[in-house]
């Protein structure tokens, strides 16, 4: 497998970087469960010297997510957040990142409740308007920071624009694909610098483990964050990154059940009379329905609905029976989340507010099950409302 450029996505998924073992024809990416090497003499080795520096799992793990989003390189760590810690240890002391306003609630929570001591700046900015991006740019602004589309209002961001004004003010791009995953969006190819997933997601797609991945379009990124997973340490563990290699394998196929049966629940939800609002970039009346074209590829599995009240999401919350309550997303599973309580209860009611986020709003991530199945139980569900 060498021209990996050539192949296709799912042929890239299955293949590059889990070429058979060398050593006895293992179709599968052995888990080299090692802390260390055994070394030939001083300087002498076979290219590994300790687990945090680097290991062939990951090493293979990195290669893999590299080439199905279209990077030069790409560097694992422990889960989403500490790819993004890893990402923004890239800056100093009086730099300033220009952000989204309505990131995963996580992403913010780092930004000012740790890294801010650290003396980094950031501003949040509403990212579907480009010129906010431009105008939020400083002297000291080192890093645009952007998520498409959002969690969970499903605004889209032009990723070709916000690329244009990045270039031209000298800025890094980082777009945290973990929404579309790279089978449906490549943002590297509209522009960006970086790119980061949560593998816990779609990446990985069995709710069975967490990492988090950077992949770069420019050599000198990957080697500051292999820097950093050699002086920070967060990096992702052997038998994590053969999860993720097992996972990405379905990615494409999964995708693609993912897409159809997205469309169908977000139709569904659009006209079903308990429903206010349907938040879904695959509708036609969504505003942005003409870049979501543009941009991607799909429109993946990832819809937020208005119930009207916390009370009626409470009660739809508490009768769903195949799709599962919980935190997370991009499982094989269908998962519902309450936002205002889940993800997002770090802002505040304030902050929800500023950004649009009600009580009533219902997160769901559509799951590879009988699309049928999903349908009946979120119509009997919403009938408690
Ligand atoms: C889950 C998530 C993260 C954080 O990833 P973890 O693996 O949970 O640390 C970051 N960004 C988005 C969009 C997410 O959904």
């Amino acid at each position: 497998m060498k021209k990996t450029k050539e192949l296709g996505f799912a042929t890239r998924a299955i293949h590059s970087g889990q070429e058979p073992d060398p050593l006895t024809g293992s179709v599968t990416v052995p888990i080299y469960a090692t802390s260390t090497y055994v070394q030939q003499g001083i300087g002498e080795n076979k290219g590994y010297e300790y687990s945090r520096v680097s290991n062939p799992t990951r090493a293979r793990l990195e290669q893999n997510l590299a080439a199905i989003e279209g990077g030069v390189a790409a560097r694992v760590f422990a889960s989403g957040m500490a790819a993004i810690n890893a990402i923004v240890s890239m800056l100093k002391q009086g730099d300033h990142v220009v952000c989204g306003n309505d990131l995963y609630g996580g992403t913010p929570r780092l930004f000012n409740q740790v890294m801010a001591g650290f003396g980094l700046e950031f501003s949040y900015v509403d990212t579907s308007q480009a010129e906010n991006v431009e105008r939020a740019v400083r002297k000291n602004t080192r890093m645009v920071y952007v998520e498409t589309p959002t969690n969970p209002l499903m605004r889209l961001t032009d990723l070709a624009a916000i690329s244009e004004i990045c270039r031209r003010k000298k800025v890094a791009f980082v777009v945290d694909n973990t929404f579309m995953s790279p089978y449906f969006q490549q943002p590297l190819a509209l522009g960006a610098d970086l790119v980061v997933h949560s593998t816990t997601k779609f990446l990985n797609g069995h709710s069975d483990g967490l990492g988090g991945v950077v992949v770069c379009a420019k050599q000198e990124h990957a080697d500051k964050l292999a820097f950093l997973q050699k002086a920070a340490g967060a990096i992702l563990s052997p038998f994590e990154c053969w999860l993720i290699l097992r996972g990405v394998k379905t990615l494409a196929a999964r995708m693609e059940i993912h897409d159809r049966s997205g469309r169908i629940v977000a139709d569904f939800l659009a006209k079903h009379r308990k429903v206010k609002t349907v938040f879904y970039p695959g509708l036609a009346d969504h505003p942005q329905h003409a870049l979501a074209k543009r941009q991607m590829s799909g429109f993946g599995a990832m819809i937020t609905f208005e119930t009207g009240s916390l009370k009626n999401a409470n009660r739809m919350l508490k009768k769903v029976r195949v799709c599962s309550l919980g935190e997370s997303l991009g499982g094989v599973e269908t998962l519902i989340s309450h936002p205002a309580t889940m993800t997002h209860a770090a802002l505040g009611p304030k902050g929800r507010k500023a950004i649009g986020i009600t009580d009533g709003m219902v997160r769901i991530s559509v799951g590879i099950e009988d699309v049928d199945d999903i349908l009946d139980d979120l119509d009997a569900a919403l009938k408690a409302i």
